[in-house]
């Protein structure tokens, strides 16, 4: 069977010249699925009905179905958990700004990463999300809301470049003309630091914005709380880094998540500033979620502005990362834990 949402215009093109049929076909096609979102082959009532039989003989048309969802109190932000065609679950948080709706989507079931402070790889990984199950997170919000999702993070569960094929297809979709049109722009993908494929998505020469989760300024630090800073030291990171950014000319954003005690001193800014002095970046200090297995805490308000004040008296432009959802556990992979416990 095919999964015909994860196909692109180009590939339903060929699959319509083997079952014989005109090329524009499959802009009709792509247009029933990425902009009229038919659940069945049925709806495509400008197909002939022979060709909608074929098509309901061969491809399958993935649909997500919401499990839970919880909306905040304090700021509307909506919490999604689905469940996926196999049974499995994922979330998407929608957050709600003055300049429009943003969503924090998932990559994968689980994580393989293994980040100490992280709630998403606790329970280990179960699967890549397909490209049709990525984009779905998409197309589900905005039809629940009936409003357009104007932003896109790729900061849900799981690691994108881990799943890098079916995330640049993802990629390709969900900006695809016939489609949602969401422009790159609008779109940041953060990574664990998957040094590799940074170099690949440099050559791509995309127009999103790369998040890093860095988190630490001591390969001794970075690597007990991220596994995957033995693989990759900080230098390799931060060279492909420059490299990307030498490359496409786009503002890297730092994800730096305070741990009292761990990561949050005033000489850790001063290192952090060190490392990326001189580099086109912006960070992004975030108050670290608590994880019950984790055990980590936030670092206090006032040692949080501190090591912002630090940073900026450097000329590193750093903003504190507002906390939305607090009241629903928004934090990403909280739900699907709560989920996979219950059954
Ligand atoms: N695997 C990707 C994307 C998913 S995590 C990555 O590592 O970037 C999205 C962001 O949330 C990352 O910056 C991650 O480090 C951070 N994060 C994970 N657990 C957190 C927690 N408990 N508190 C604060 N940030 C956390």
């Amino acid at each position: 069977m095919y999964d015909i949402k994860s196909m692109t215009k180009k590939e339903l093109e060929q699959l319509m010249e083997q079952l014989d049929q005109p090329k524009f076909r499959a802009g009709q096609v792509f247009g029933w699925l990425h902009q009229k979102h038919a659940l069945s082959f049925d709806e495509m009532t400008n197909l002939p009905a022979s060709l909608r039989e074929k098509l309901a003989g061969e491809c399958t048309i993935t649909r997500l179905e919401i499990c839970r969802k919880l909306v905040s109190e304090l700021d509307g932000t909506i919490k999604y958990l689905y469940t996926l065609p196999d049974g499995e679950h994922i979330e998407s948080v929608l957050m709600r700004y003055e300049h429009g709706n943003s969503l924090c989507i998932s990559s994968q079931v689980g994580c393989k990463m293994g980040c100490a402070f992280c709630a998403s790889t606790k329970a280990g990984f179960v699967r890549n999300l397909t490209p049709s199950e990525i984009l779905e997170q998409v197309y589900m919000a905005a039809a629940d809301t009936g409003k357009k999702v104007s932003n896109i993070v790729m900061m849900g569960i799981g690691e994108p470049l881990d799943n890098y094929q079916n995330v640049l297809r993802f990629l390709e979709l969900v900006s695809s003309p016939d489609g949602l049109n969401l422009s790159h722009r609008h779109l940041s993908l953060s990574t664990c630091g998957i040094v590799d494929k940074i170099y690949d998505l440099a050559e791509r020469n995309l127009q999103l914005t790369l998040s890093i989760s860095l988190h630490a300024t001591s390969n001794e630090k970075r690597s007990e709380i991220m596994p995957i800073n033995r693989r990759w030291k900080i230098e390799e990171l931060l060279e492909a880094c420059r490299h990307y950014t030498d490359m496409t000319h786009r503002r890297i954003s730092y994800e730096y998540a305070l741990i009292a005690g761990v990561n949050d001193s005033k000489k850790q800014a001063e290192e952090l500033a060190a490392l990326l002095h001189g580099t086109l970046c912006h960070v992004n200090l975030i108050p670290v979620n608590y994880v019950r297995e984790a055990g980590y805490e936030k670092s206090p308000k006032e040692r949080i502005f501190a090591f912002q004040k630090v940073l900026t008296s450097k000329g590193i432009n750093a903003t504190v990362r507002r906390t939305l959802g607090a009241d629903i556990n928004a934090a990403c992979g909280q739900l699907r834990r709560e989920a996979e416990n219950r059954n």
